[in-house]
């Protein structure tokens, strides 16, 4: 049996039936590391270290017969833009290359509590800022499935250490997609909480007012026992929420679900065999006795012009801290603006200068009115269409992505190209929804994901769902 194969739900039985002891599991993730990052480059930091001290705490656990939580004992990667205490935490930036997270992100406390192994921090986009993992200033991730395509971005580490079974699960973050649409790419199950159900305390800020935590599993079964431990409100982030239980409890009925279907997802630009493939997925629900209704989200298609307005705007706000004086990179000059400007310079690369530009002119006196507020005011008649559309039917289901992993290179002289990458995922970001990507079929060797997109706070119900398609 190879142990990193398997699912957390496996692993989690094999340890408590004592068929193996996670430092053999943490082992075999280990091993796994050294044989496949090599090529596919899914890591920036392995810390061997620190899994084997918890993967060993586990194991005394076991010993004494303790009970250990589902997580207990586990190998994850983590992304490098949320800060695990000692831990380099980059960002994918050289502005923070040297950095050491000086404490936990909550998120990483509730896992460190429910016993889980930390085997290291997986390359990203720099500050989360892409869709391929190309604009990592440490080198670029290749797609599992095939190494000459991207493996999505910009958690595109996380996505493809998964689908190389070098971890059992993976945190990332999503702002406009980077869970969803990488974890779609590498054929894995990519969950985006509603925002604030996951403490931000602790994640790099890239967009505040889009950015969650979610993560990648091999199974939406795993994606809920994950969801468990580190959902729920935290006193360090303002904007985090409590779980509704209730929602939780529910049984769910096929036959009492209505599944929405947006006419404006399905169109041109749509690769016809992905479109093949998501409407036969959809189906598969139909046949288990779900109502499939057609709806309409009108402002579509001002879902990636508004997405390119606000983000910049938070994103130029956000990343104004990396001064040269309070973290990271610091190069001295004769004085202050001169070390700041060096600092930056040299600290950046090119997306994020591009994205830094865009943000600052979009807020400059005279421009505030025409795009920050326009697009505002264009966010909310987003929020207002997912409302109608939730009168209608319960989920919304879509593709993730318009094309399967692109080619290395193919996109990145063409920022507006990339960024079409998102199409499907931003709106959720913008609606501040739970959504779910989950793998449903193949072209070629290359992985499709259906995207299940749910009322806010009904991030259990789509756990739910997504469970249905394997059953
Ligand atoms: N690809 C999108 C962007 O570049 C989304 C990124 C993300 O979700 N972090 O902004």
């Amino acid at each position: 049996m190879e142990l990193n194969k398997l699912t957390i739900k496996q692993a989690h039985q094999g340890l408590i039936k004592k068929e193996f002891s996670s430092v053999e599991l943490t082992e075999a993730v280990l091993n796994q590391i050294k044989r496949r990052d090599k090529e596919i480059h899914a890591y920036l930091t392995v810390t061997e270290e620190l899994a084997l001290d918890q993967a060993k705490r586990i194991d005394r656990k076991i010993q004494n017969k303790e009970e250990i939580n589902p997580l207990a004992g586990i190998p994850l990667a983590i992304k490098d833009i949320i800060s695990v205490e000692g831990v380099k935490c980059t960002a994918g930036s050289k502005i923070l290359e040297n950095y050491i997270a000086p404490y936990d992100a909550t998120a990483i406390k509730r896992l460190k509590k429910a016993g889980a192994v930390i085997v290291g921090k997986t390359n990203q986009d720099e500050f989360a800022m892409g869709s391929s993992t190309e604009n990592s200033a440490f080198g670029l991730t290749k797609n599992p499935h095939d190494l000459e395509r991207v493996p999505g971005g910009s958690s595109g580490g996380s996505a493809a250490a998964v689908a190389s079974d070098q971890c059992l699960y993976a945190l990332g973050s999503d702002t406009g997609g980077s869970v969803r649409q990488p974890a779609c790419f590498c054929g894995v199950v990519g969950f985006k909480p509603t925002y604030g159900r996951i403490s931000r305390y602790g994640l790099i800020a890239f967009a505040s007012s889009f950015d969650v935590i979610g993560f990648m599993t091999k199974t939406a079964e795993d994606a809920q026992i994950v969801f468990k431990v580190i959902k729920g409100k935290d006193e360090m982030d303002s904007t985090s929420v409590d779980s509704k239980e209730e929602s939780k409890e529910e049984k769910l009925e096929v036959k009492n679900l209505k599944i929405g279907i947006p006419k404006e997802y399905f169109i041109k630009g749509l690769d016809p065999e992905v479109e093949k493939i998501v409407r036969k997925t959809i189906d598969q629900y139909k046949e288990k006795g779900a109502k499939i209704v057609e709806v309409s989200l009108p402002h579509t298609e001002y879902a990636l012009a508004v997405y390119y307005i606000i983000m910049p705007a938070e994103a130029s706000a956000n990343l104004a801290r990396y001064d040269s004086i309070k973290y990271g990179l610091s190069i001295k000059e004769n004085n202050l603006l001169d070390s700041y400007l060096k600092t930056r310079e040299q600290g950046f690369g090119d997306e994020v200068r591009r994205r830094i530009i865009i943000g600052t002119y979009v807020l400059s006196a005279g421009y505030y009115d025409a795009y920050y507020l326009k697009a505002q005011k264009a966010r909310t008649l987003i929020k207002e269409d997912f409302n109608k559309a939730f009168e209608k039917a319960d989920v919304l289901m879509t593709p993730t992505a318009p094309t399967p992993a692109f080619k290395l290179g193919e996109k990145t002289d063409d920022p507006i190209s990339m960024y079409l990458s998102d199409i499907y995922t931003v709106s959720a970001n913008l609606a501040g929804l739970p959504a779910i990507s989950v793998p449903c079929g193949k072209i070629n060797k290359l992985p499709v994901g259906l995207q299940i997109i749910g009322r806010q706070f009904d991030d259990e119900k789509i756990l739910q769902i997504a469970q249905i398609l394997n059953s």
